[in-house]
C-alpha cells in the first residue's frame, strides 16, 4: 500500500492484464478489506483495467460510488440481497461492464437467465473471504457447464475464475472454458512474476 505506484508498474511490466479488487463488508463474507479510497488511488496511478469484485450484502447501493472511484468491471454476487437485473442495469448505466459472481455452493444454472445481460460470469473456485485457499476441483465442471450454455446461446460472455489459481489449476480451468484468471498468492510469491503470469496464459493439455 505504501508503494502503490511502483507495485502497479511492476504488475504491468510482468504481463498482468487487469487488477482484481476483492471488496468485503464483513457481513456477506467474514472479512473486511479495503474500499473506495484505495481504488481511487489506484485509478489515478494506472490505466490498467480495474475489475472490482463486490463481496457485499447490498451491492446495488454502492454501484455509483465504485463507478465514480474508477471501476471498469463490477462483479456482484447472485447470492447477495440486491435484485440482479436492477444491479446489472445500474452498472451498465455508468458505462461499466457487469459481471455476476457465484459461490462454490451455488449451481451453474442459477446464472443462465442472466447470461444475455452480462459481460462476465465470475466462478468462485474457493469459498469467498480469504486469500491463499486451495482450489475446489469440482468447480471445473461448473465452469464447463457455464461455458457450454454461453456457446449454446451464441453469446460473447467472459468466464472468470477466482481462488486457488496457479500454474496447475490454470490449465484445468482454461480447458473447461475460463478465459479470465484471477491469481494472487501464486503471482506474488513467485520468484519470477513474469514467468508465473506466462504460466497462467500458456496453452496446456490436460
Ligand atoms: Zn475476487
Amino acid at each position: 500500500m505504501l508503494n502503490l505506484g511502483s507495485e502497479i508498474l511492476k504488475l504491468e511490466k510482468n504481463g498482468i492484464d487487469m487488477l482484481h479488487f476483492d471488496v468485503m463488508d464483513g457481513i456477506f463474507v467474514n472479512n473486511i478489506t479495503f474500499g473506495l479510497p484505495i481504488l481511487e488511488q489506484v485509478r489515478k496511478a494506472t490505466d490498467i483495467t480495474l475489475d472490482v469484485h463486490l463481496m457485499i450484502n447490498n451491492p446495488a447501493k454502492y454501484i455509483k460510488r465504485f463507478a465514480e472511484a474508477g471501476a471498469d468491471i463490477i462483479s456482484f454476487h447472485i447470492e447477495s440481497e440486491s435484485n440482479a437485473i436492477e444491479t446489472i442495469n445500474a452498472i451498465k448505466d455508468f458505462g461499466i461492464r457487469p459481471a455476476i459472481a457465484i459461490k462454490p455452493s451455488t449451481s451453474a444454472n442459477a446464472v443462465f437467465d442472466l447470461l444475455p445481460y452480462l459481460d462476465m460470469v465470475l466462478v468462485m473456485t474457493v469459498e469467498p473471504g480469504f486469500g491463499g485457499q486451495s482450489f475446489i476441483p469440482n468447480m471445473v465442471d461448473k465452469i464447463r457447464t457455464i461455458r457450454s450454455k454461453i456457446t449454446e446461446l451464441g453469446l460473447d460472455v467472459n468466464v472468470e475464475v477466482d481462488g486457488g489459481i496457479n500454474g496447475e489449476t490454470s490449465a484445468f480451468v482454461r480447458n473447461a472454458g475460463a478465459n479470465v484468471l484471477v491469481s494472487g498468492s501464486f503471482l506474488f510469491n513467485a520468484n519470477d512474476m513474469a514467468a508465473a503470469a506466462n504460466a497462467l496464459k500458456d496453452e496446456k493439455l490436460c
